[in-house]
């Protein structure tokens, strides 16, 4: 393992119960990703509109959590590799389903 931005991991809380940009446009996605430095929760790459990755050009923000649900493994944008997470984020309550 090459990573080093898992020192940065923070303790997150989620920032909505599904992709944030998605749900504000009814739009579908097919998992969840979690961005575990600020919290944002986005769609993955198979979604249509793939705002997890886009969170991540926007803010370079590296290491995301799959969420949904809670699945514990994390990824580095950046190194674009599988990373190990010190901890899992619980779910902030029932995850709306579209697909
Ligand atoms: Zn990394
Ligand atoms: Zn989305
Ligand atoms: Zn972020």
């Amino acid at each position: 393992m090459s990573c080093r931005h898992i020192e940065s991991v923070a303790v997150v809380h989620p920032s909505a119960k599904g992709c944030e940009e998605c749900l504000k446009t009814g739009d579908m996605w097919v998992h969840l990703r979690l961005c575990r430095t600020c919290g944002h929760v986005g769609c993955c790459d198979d979604s249509p509109n793939t705002h997890a990755t886009k969170h991540f050009h926007a803010t370079k923000h590296p290491v995301i959590e799959g969420y949904d649900p809670p699945e514990g493994w994390g990824w580095c944008y950046v190194d674009e590799e599988f990373v190990e997470l010190p901890d899992q984020t619980p779910q902030a309550g029932p995850i709306p389903r579209f697909v």
